[in-house]
């Protein structure tokens, strides 16, 4: 049985459960739904699976497309999950986007607004300046993997609740170990918490000292929300991805100068 007949047997498992609790609809956001046609839609395993960049060695192809496989699976039990009280008020759920065999895995807090709108992780105001950061490091969003501690938008925007985050790790933790990244970003205390299980975290004093997350190099920085309201905190962050590019043996992008 390939992985995403596993997968789907598992889901369709989880849904019959769902049917026998009386449950007679589920919310599957557009992004998730096409993530799930595309698998559907694509030529069975006979046929190499895409590369996830241009760069990436042919020989990674076929582990590439059992990945994506995978994490389409874990983005429709997302889809379908009540695991907490933040399945009440999402519109669709975030469960994370981008290159299937990332350097770098960045970790936020959770879905805002236009996230929640969308199901797509960090495209308000801090995800553009996320993107901003990302590009800076030499990089672009597609070259990375973006997600977030609990995958649906608390109301109001509030902090996760540590139930909620405990809830949703384990969705984290499957991706992490499909996903593999070399470097885990984690922007801001709530994503050290969340990851860390501690409710004690101060961003500002552990910021830009490695962590190790299940053996992967783990540098807590600032969430870019912040970084709006404290511009001159851009600094700190830069300082940190200096340190996450050096981890990786990357040379460091000169600032942009403005024009
Ligand atoms: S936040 Fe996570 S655990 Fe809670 S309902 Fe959403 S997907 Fe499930």
């Amino acid at each position: 049985m390939s992985p995403f007949s596993r997968a789907a047997s598992k889901l369709r498992a989880h849904l019959n459960y769902l049917k026998e609790e009386n449950v007679t609809e589920v919310e599957v956001s557009p992004h998730n739904l096409a993530a799930l046609q595309q698998r559907l839609r694509a030529p069975r395993a006979s046929t190499p699976s895409p590369t996830p960049t241009a760069a990436a060695p042919i020989a990674n192809a076929p582990v590439a497309g059992n990945v994506a496989e995978e994490l389409a699976a874990i983005a429709a039990e997302i889809a379908a999950c009540q695991k907490c009280r933040l399945c009440e008020s999402r519109t669709n759920t975030v469960p994370g986007q981008g290159n299937l065999q990332p350097e770098i895995m960045f970790i936020g807090e959770g879905p805002g607004a236009e996230e929640d709108k969308q199901g797509i992780p960090f495209v308000g105001r801090a995800g553009q300046l996320l993107t901003q950061i990302i590009e800076a490091m030499g990089f672009t969003r597609e070259q990375v993997f973006i997600g977030n501690v609990v995958k649906c938008r608390p109301p109001d925007n509030r902090v996760p609740m540590p139930d909620e985050m405990a809830a949703c790790l384990p969705y984290l933790e499957r991706q992490i170990a499909l996903l593999k990244p070399k470097v885990i970003v984690a922007l801001g205390a709530t994503a050290v918490k969340g990851l860390f299980n501690d409710p004690k975290v101060s961003i500002t004093k552990i910021r830009g000292q490695w962590m190790s997350y299940q053996g992967i190099d783990t540098m807590p920085t600032l969430h870019p929300a912040y970084l709006l309201r404290n511009p001159p905190a851009k600094r700190e962050v830069w300082e940190d991805m200096k340190t996450v590019l050096t981890r990786l043996g990357r040379p460091i992008p000169a600032p942009k100068k403005r024009s």
